[in-house]
């Protein structure tokens, strides 16, 4: 190889990837009801993104502008370089799958897929054998010839997806593919979902009010409430950093203690000290961290900076024990922590018991009192 081809497709593999599909400055009215505010969000090719949000957030609204079943009143769209913003649905390159799978009772599998194809009868050789294609993608091969009342719930949306991806669209979208699904069931074709997806590197955007599920399906998670969007982010980002207050809340459990910075800038809760200072002019905050982040320590050390906490309430969740407590020194404060088994304070966790507790000053965050 060349000096210079070495260059080049080292320059190749840190080019960054433009967007795919690009909204900006979009908003919506239904009425005198502002649904969307200036939505700005880019999708590289090939990505997952998650919109999630709590119910009437807009994010079934957005995907709607996206296909063009509904109509922005302002901003634009654009995908693969084209502005589609103004397009009939029919002229947009994706695919759709709804909840509620929206197959045709009166006709078979196939013939469900087969309708995505709108193939003249003289390609029928050529339809049939795209459509026994998807059905094993998946994995639905063998059940052809079914009508969808003999398929479960998650056959049926196997099949939706299936003929959503006939065409081999530039985009993927689901409105809430797998909430009317079993817990299990869901799991699994949340699973599936996200290495097919991969392995066709098709672009998704899913919509879903589940912070679970988005945490694990996505590649990117645009975290909306009241018609904006809060924070996009990784999963990691959004569970770990949330920018706003609103995040950190919906997405994973959180803790918050009101903080006081002292006069020699000590800043605690109660006796629980942190090693952060607020920002100049801010004597209080509220602080943010995860139930994994409080440590439940075997034996009291007092230069640990530990302190003394009240177990008021435990919970088994399977994989670990999550326990309610509260500061020996200020009950009215109260934590969430989630112990696993191996832990050495799993078995610490009985209610009335007196626990050491520490946190990682590197683990909390915190909002200024006032701010979002
Ligand atoms: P959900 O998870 O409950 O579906 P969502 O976040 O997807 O909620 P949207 O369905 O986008 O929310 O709805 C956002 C807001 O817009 C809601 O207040 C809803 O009532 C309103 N809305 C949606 N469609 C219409 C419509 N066609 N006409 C009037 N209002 C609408």
């Amino acid at each position: 190889m060349k000096q210079t081809d070495l260059l080049l497709s080292d320059i190749a593999l840190v080019a960054p990837q433009p967007d795919w599909l690009r909204i900006e400055g979009v908003s919506k009215r239904f009425g005198t009801a502002v649904v969307l505010e200036q939505i700005n969000l880019a999708v590289r090719r090939g990505e997952f993104v998650c919109l999630l949000g709590p119910s009437g957030c807009g994010k079934t609204t957005l995907l709607r502008i996206i296909a063009g079943l509904e109509q922005q009143d302002g901003g634009v769209v654009v995908m693969g370089g084209r502005d589609i913003g103004r397009l009939p649905p029919g002229q947009r390159d994706y695919g759709i799958v709804f909840q509620s799978y929206a197959l045709f009772p009166n006709l078979t599998v196939a013939q469900n897929v087969a309708y995505a194809l709108r193939l003249p009868r003289k390609e029928r050789k050529e339809r049939d054998k795209r459509v026994a294609q998807l059905l094993q993608m998946v994995e639905l091969d063998g059940k052809q010839e079914h009508y969808p009342a003999q398929l479960s719930g998650g056959q049926q949306q196997r099949v939706a997806l299936a003929r959503a991806l006939a065409t081999s669209p530039g985009l993927l979208l689901l409105d809430e593919p797998l909430s009317a699904l079993d817990a299990k069931v869901r799991d699994n074709l949340r699973q599936e979902l996200k290495t097919l997806q991969r392995r066709l590197g098709i672009t998704a955007i899913m919509v879903t009010h589940d912070q679970e599920e988005a945490l694990a399906i996505a590649d990117t998670i645009a975290v909306m409430s009241r018609g904006r969007i809060e924070q996009t982010g990784t999963p990691e980002q959004v569970y770990r950093e949330p920018a706003t207050r609103f995040v950190a809340d919906f997405v994973g459990c959180a803790n918050w203690l009101p903080v006081r910075q002292d006069d020699a800038g000590v800043v605690s809760a109660g006796d629980l000290s942190f090693g952060f200072s607020l920002p100049a002019g801010a004597r209080s905050a509220t602080a943010f961290c995860r139930p994994e982040d409080i440590c439940v320590e075997p034996h009291w050390s007092a230069g640990g900076k530990m302190t003394m906490a009240i177990v008021e309430r435990v919970d088994f969740l399977g994989s670990v024990r999550r326990a309610l407590l509260s500061l020996a020194s200020s009950r009215d404060v109260q934590l969430t922590v989630d112990v696993a088994r191996n832990e050495p304070g799993y078995d610490l966790l009985v209610p009335g018991q007196r626990v050491p507790i520490s946190v990682a000053p590197h683990k909390v965050r915190y909002f200024v009192d006032g701010a979002a």
